[in-house]
This record gives structure tokens, sequence and C-alpha cells, in this order.
């Protein structure tokens, strides 16, 4: 009897295993080629996509699953390259820093990475917080935590009184002195170890504030920051660790020194020279738009005591002006990788950003891949995300409508798929 037990257990847990989904597609966007094909089958087996078939294929096992979504567009799980999983905009953020504890931050922002998910997120890369991101993320991937796949910059690097410095604005005698601990540099020396103690702290990449910014309590938004030493530094460090460094620029000056410097990508970019979009071109530097961010601080900027009067004047100049370089970039021919800055915005308005990229003249299509193909390249996992293709993680969602016809569609992602598991549908 005993035996009979094991012997029925073992083959349950084997049909369990063998169980296959088979999604039913009726429009499928191939982001390699850049083409919506129709009707295909793919058949997902654990977490990946073991294959991809013409026409709409019946299950060979009675236990596998079909998931019909003939009426939607199916593409690859999306990837937001710029968000902030820890926070979100609120009029009570500054004080907030002195009235929350780290598990507060913790709890809320489990929910703002299930928003994430949901909105068919599946991959986002963290740029800068206070280390609960790294907590999250691997609560994320163990399956404690419903939330997309994080790579994150633990902790922002900044210089004293720099865009990312934390104690900004504070009283002196709450401020202290934060260092490379804290991510605070000053040297070349700083550089380095700040950037070995990300990678201590479980960092996976690397966030410099190369220019000042509009949401730190400081007057300048778009000033140099850092030396080219220091930024060379940082990445030349970064580079002993497999970390990428993504650089928040605002001012042409500090974008041009991110560049030389070494980054990998420049976030914002505002005020960017026609000149320095050619230097991006030649050192294959990405710009990631967050359109998305400028335009929620220009449109909060207007609603007295939202932000603290010393962001206002910031707001109102660098905010509208986002779109527009973005415009200027994409037509020059710079690398487009899609992020929005979420947190800055309300966490899973992530897509919104798409239409703002269509208005400024980005194809639809381009958008798509600029959020999955582009993206996966990035952060090195252009071989497992960013295509729905045999071998690769069976991240997966649709839309109701097909996005290069209606754009907007985009914000209303219908079906939901992370490592084989479905999320929303
Ligand atoms: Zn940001």
């Amino acid at each position: 009897m005993k035996k009979l037990i094991l012997l029925c257990s073992l083959l349950f847990s084997v049909l369990i295993f063998a169980q296959n989904t088979y999604l039913h597609c009726g429009k499928l966007i191939d982001t390699k080629s850049g083409t919506v094909l129709t009707k295909k089958t793919i058949i997902v087996s654990g977490k990946k996509i073991t294959a991809i078939e013409n026409g709409y294929v019946s299950p060979k096992n009675n236990n596998d699953i079909v998931i019909d979504l003939k009426s939607k567009t199916v593409m690859p799980g999306l990837i937001d390259m710029h968000v902030h999983i820890e926070s979100e905009t609120n009029p009570k953020k500054y004080l907030e820093v002195f009235t929350q504890n780290e598990a507060d931050v913790a709890f809320t922002s489990t929910q703002y990475a299930k928003t994430s998910l949901m909105s068919g997120f599946t991959t986002v890369r963290d740029l800068g917080g206070s280390g609960v991101n790294v907590a999250l993320k691997k609560a994320v991937a163990s399956g404690k935590i419903v939330g997309p796949r994080i790579f994150t910059a633990e902790k922002s690097l900044a210089t004293t009184g720099g865009h990312a410095d934390p104690t900004n604005g504070y009283r002196r005698d709450l401020a202290g002195n934060p260092g490379p601990k804290e991510g605070v540099v000053n040297s070349v020396e700083d550089a380095k170890k700040a950037v070995r103690q990300r990678y201590k702290n479980g960092a996976d990449l690397i966030k410099i504030t190369a220019t000042g910014g509009v949401l730190s309590v400081a007057k300048n938004s778009s000033n140099p920051q850092f030396t080219i030493e220091e930024i060379k530094a940082i990445c030349e460090t970064a580079k002993d660790y497999g970390f990428h460094v993504a650089a928040h620029a605002h001012g042409d000056e500090g974008i041009q020194r991110a560049i030389l410097g070494g980054v990998k990508t420049i976030e914002h970019g505002t005020l960017m020279s026609k000149e320095t979009m050619e230097l991006m071109k030649k050192h294959d530097v990405y710009l990631v738009p967050t359109i998305s961010a400028g335009k929620f601080v220009s449109e909060k900027a207007q609603i007295k005591n939202y932000y603290p009067d010393v962001i206002v004047p910031k707001a109102l100049d660098i905010g509208p002006k986002i779109q527009d370089m973005f415009g200027r970039a994409y037509k020059a021919g710079v690398g487009i990788a899609f992020g929005t800055d979420a947190a800055v915005f309300y966490h899973g308005d992530n897509a919104k950003e798409f239409g703002f990229m269509v208005e400024a003249g980005m194809p639809a299509m381009e958008t798509i891949q600029s959020a999955t193909i582009t993206n996966a390249m990035i952060l090195k996992m252009e071989n497992q995300l960013g295509q729905l293709k045999n071998g690769f993680i069976a991240d997966i969602v649709a839309t109701n409508d097909n996005p290069v016809d209606n754009i907007s569609t985009m914000e209303n992602v219908v079906f939901v798929m992370k490592e084989g598991k479905v999320y929303k549908q």
C-alpha cells in the first residue's frame, strides 16, 4: 500500500512537471524583426517557452492547459529601465523620510511591485532607493512577493549636496556627513569604495546622479556634479563586478562627462545638445527618456505645496522639455531604452510612456522593441528576455488591440505571464 502511494505521488508529480501551457495568439509581436505575426501557438513548459508553432495547435496531453488569446496581441513581457520600486510621489513624501521606518517602506513597496507586474512590466531596473529594493528583489525572486523581476542599483551615488545625497535639505545636526557607504562620493577613492559597497549590499548595477535634479531639495537641476575622473573610477570599478552604470543627467556638460566616463545609459537627458547626441551614438550610450516623469512634475508643480518651494521652478523648467529633446534624439539616431521614472508618477502608469514616445515621432513598433529587445540587451539578458522565442523565459503579456494601430492599448495589458506563471488573465 505504501509503495502504491509512493508510486502514485511520483506519477502525479511527473504529470504536474510535464504540464504544458498552449497560448493561442491571434497576433504575436516578433520584436526581433519588428513584425506582427498572426495565428501562432506559444508552448510554455515550466518557466520557459519550448516552442512557437504556426496556427492554433491542440495540446497532446490531457493535463495541458490552453489559453485563448485569439482576439489579443501577444508580446514579450515589458521592461522598464527606470523605476524606483520602493516609493511613490505624494505631497507628504519629504516628511515621510522622518516618519517611516524601513519596515513601512518595505510593506508599501510590495504594492508597487504588484502594480508594476499587473500593468505588464515583468522586469524593471530599479534606479535607487534605500536598500529595501535589494530585499524586495530577493523576495520576488524567491516567490514570496508578487512583482516584476528586479535589477537594482540599491542606493544611487551622488556628490555632497548632489541630487542623491540622502540628507539634502536636512537640519545640520540631522544631516551628519554621509560618505561612500551611504552613496556619497567626493574623490576617486570614494568612488571605488562606493561601488564596492553596492556590490556588498547586493546591487546589480550602479546609478549615479551626474547632474542636479528636479526633486532633490537643492537649487540646481542641471549643473555637473561629478568630475570626469570620479565617473571613470566608478565605471571602471563597476566593470570589475559585471555592473553597468546608469547616469541621471539633465545638463549638457554633465551628460558629456558621463558618456566620456563610461556609463551605459543617460537618464532623462533633458538639455542634451546636438553635439552630445553624436557623442551618445559614438560611445554606444542609450537614452532612457522618462517623458512621463517630466509631464507629471510640470503638472504637479502648479499645485500649491505639492512640492517644496525650491523644487517648483526646477519642475516647471525641466519637466516640459523632455519630450521635445526625446523627439530630436530619436531623429538623430540615438539608441533609445524605454524607461519612465515610475515613483515620480504613479506605479502602474508606466505604459503611458509609449504614447508619449509615439507622439514625439518614434514609430509604435520601435517603442515596443525599445521596451523589450533593447532593454534585455542592456541588462545582458538578450538570450533570455525581450523576445518570444524557443528557450527564452516565458514572460508574456497581451493587449486587446494591436499597439501598432492603437498605442494606448499598452495602458491596458489584459494578460500577464511571468516565468510561465499566469498573474493576470
Ligand atoms: Zn529616477
